[in-house]
């Protein structure tokens, strides 16, 4: 059995899979905010309460956000603080009397999709995750590639490229720099657009209803997204030439996008054509603990 944890912000997921990668059994908790020792013995309890309700024991796989650094191997990149410089990986082994894998929760979520999800049967899988924030994992041949620097697939902090006019030095991200791929394809980033052009606040969910609804300025905004996602994608495909690219987080449920992209990266391909197929995700938000689970 193996069993998979996405530790998020606000809350923590798992998933207990049996050996053909079904759900035998699945729990949720709050996230205890701020506090390491409460979130370790929050991923205990989950990990006693999936083994004792399988009557199994199962491995043990985490997804965060950020990463475990090779250098220190502690995490670092996490916009949960108090995770940040902690051994996480030694301190859950440690509780749960076992080895413990810890990933980037984007790793997880292209694990996930390239193992039993959209991309599966595809040898180079890039994933995509448009989220409040945004992240990307790239999966070889079914194995995660992390790098020596464990930031394998964070294209997400790249600037924007090909900018047009008004997109540089573009908007301040987390990061610390300006114009990064994130402040524009993440939900956040189209929100803040659509705010920016119209005076009004609407959540991207908001803004597709109203683009579908023949409203103009949502119309306009999604139309702006649509190409500066293409973009940010054509130049993935210029650097790995991926066999597959998918999708995750709130904005891969837009159905128009999977429509609308591949016939704008074209143009940024350094090639006469672009056969890349552009994915939904089969296991949708499920992907964060099914592929911290397909870490053993
Ligand atoms: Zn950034």
């Amino acid at each position: 059995m193996r069993i998979g944890l996405d530790l998020g912000g606000t809350k923590i997921e798992a998933v207990a899979l049996d050996e053909a990668g079904q759900v035998a059994a699945r729990r949720r908790v709050p996230t205890p905010r701020g506090d390491y020792a409460a979130t370790l013995e929050a991923v205990a309890a989950l990990v006693a309460g999936l083994e004792a309700e399988t009557a199994k024991t199962g491995s043990v796989g985490v997804g965060i956000p950020g990463a475990l650094s090779p250098a220190t191997g502690l995490v670092k990149n996490s916009n949960c603080t108090w995770l940040q410089g902690r051994p996480l990986d030694r301190d859950l082994s440690a509780r749960l009397g076992r080895p413990v894998r810890v990933a980037n929760d984007a790793n997880c979520f292209a694990l996930s999709e390239a193992t039993d999800g959209a991309g599966a049967g595809h040898r180079v899988v890039f994933g995509v995750i448009l989220g409040t924030g945004c992240g990307g994992g790239l999966v070889v041949g079914g194995v995660l590639h992390t790098g020596p620097n464990a930031i394998a697939g964070e294209w997400e902090h790249n600037s924007l490229p090909w900018p047009e006019a008004g997109e540089w030095p573009g908007p301040a991200c987390p990061c610390g720099r300006t114009g990064c791929i994130e402040t524009f394809v993440s939900g956040t980033g189209l929100a803040r657009d659509f705010r920016e052009a119209t005076g009004e606040a609407a959540a991207p969910p908001e803004i597709v209803r109203r683009a579908a609804a023949g409203d103009a300025a949502a119309e306009a905004a999604l139309v702006r997204y649509e190409a500066r996602l293409a973009r940010a994608l054509a130049s993935v495909v210029n650097l790995l030439d991926p066999d597959a690219v998918v999708l995750g987080g709130g904005l891969s449920r837009v159905e128009r996008l999977y429509a609308n992209v591949p016939r704008l990266w074209q143009r940024w391909a350094t090639s006469d054509r672009l056969d890349t197929p552009l994915l939904a995700p089969r296991h949708g938000d499920a992907s964060g603990v099914r592929g911290a689970a397909w870490l053993w």
